[in-house]
């Protein structure tokens, strides 16, 4: 049975690549063992390590400035650990409030130094990306939430400023190419775009690293798991061996730049029944900030008691993980990556067949 997923993340992730690691559970690469049961150590890991950071560096053209770290602790401990590296109690840096993950980075960096809030959507529930702030030159870095998951928005172009960005990739890396030299920082939670859950891709532009006069435990240290290759301690090494098999399928596809036609087209495929369906209507109401990888819609108001029966419908075609974040309400779509156009067609069949019967 197809079942088709939708769900924010844990996510989707391509079908082959589900095949292959379920081999590599019962025999890694004709080793007679299983991928879970050998040494993060043994050549066989190692050579997974090496291709992961290897396709990481070529899929989005880093060169030997930035650092490529597998690391624990979700894309929330990287709210903390980027700005414990980066800044100094009597530092400033910039941070745009795009969402509830933005709220959170910001929480915890004030924790280590002074914080700015350079703009915000809140006033509207994060409806749209600001646009328009200025951005004083004497902030140590600028953070951003590039893809917000939970409200359906999306940054389309970079904050303009020569200071490092620092941002929050979870929900959109690998989706696009990046104007990379811009980047001070990319973290990234594996579970939508990458893998499964259990391992934190980070990127770092090393010469950032060493300017903080605090005391850093080894753990959080970005310096110490660049010094040793991302395995000073034990590194999911599961987490790791399936996000490597997804970025060789990206990079099988065309690499980040064929991404962006096939997310393009699901995107345009959703957005579009959202606009045209006389039931429904998107919560990013600028078709400009939308995300092309977390579509959000509600019913219009008319129609707001028919939330379970959408739900259901959709579950009656397989179409799973529908339902919205709860601090939105409605339903979202995540059509990540490895989604391809004919789960999308399924939903917009859905929303269609919906409208006949109810509208
Ligand atoms: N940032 C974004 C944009 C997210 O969508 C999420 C949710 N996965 C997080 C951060 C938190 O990630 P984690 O659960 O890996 O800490």
């Amino acid at each position: 049975m197809k079942v088709h997923n939708f769900s924010a993340g844990p996510a989707i992730l391509p079908a082959s690549v589900m095949a292959e690691a379920a081999e590599a559970v019962r025999d890694f690469n004709g080793s007679g063992l299983s991928i879970l049961e050998i040494s993060h150590r043994s050549k066989g890991f190692v050579a997974v390590l090496d291709e992961a950071v290897s396709l990481v560096r070529e899929l989005l053209g880093l060169s030997d400035d930035y650092a490529v770290l597998f690391l624990s602790g979700g894309a929330s401990s990287q709210f903390f650990m980027s700005a414990m590296n980066l800044l100094n109690e009597d530092e400033t840096a910039g941070y745009i409030n795009t969402g509830a993950w933005s709220t959170k980075a910001i929480k915890e960096a004030k924790l280590f130094g002074e914080v700015k809030e350079l703009a915000s959507s809140k006033d509207t529930n994060f409806s749209y990306i600001p646009k328009g702030y200025a951005i004083p030159e004497d902030l140590k870095y600028v953070h951003i939430t590039s893809n917000n998951t939970i409200f359906g928005t999306q940054f389309q172009e970079f904050p303009e400023t020569k200071l490092p960005l620092v941002a929050d990739m979870s929900s959109d890396i690998f989706s696009r190419p990046l104007p990379i030299d811009r980047f001070g920082i990319i973290y990234a939670g594996a579970q939508k775009n990458m893998g499964p859950a259990g391992v934190t891709l980070a990127i770092v532009r090393k010469d950032l690293l060493g300017k903080v006069n605090r005391a850093i435990p080894s753990m959080l240290k970005y310096q110490t798991h660049i010094d040793k290759d991302s395995s000073f301690n034990t590194p999911p090494v599961f987490p790791i061996y399936v996000s490597m098999l997804t970025l060789r399928w990206v990079k099988a596809q065309g690499g980040v730049e064929a991404m962006v036609p096939r997310n393009e087209a699901k995107a345009k495929l959703i957005y579009d029944e959202i606009d045209r369906n006389p039931m429904f209507k998107g919560v990013v109401t600028d078709a400009a900030d939308r995300s092309r990888m977390n579509a959000t819609f509600v019913l219009q108001d008319q129609y707001a008691e028919l939330e379970q029966a959408f739900l259901a419908a959709a579950a009656a075609a397989n179409c799973d993980g529908v339902k919205g974040h709860r601090s939105v309400g409605g339903f979202r779509a995540s059509i990540y990556n490895s989604m391809e156009l004919e789960s999308v067609q399924a939903l917009v069949d859905v929303m269609k067949a919906f409208a006949a019967k109810h509208a």
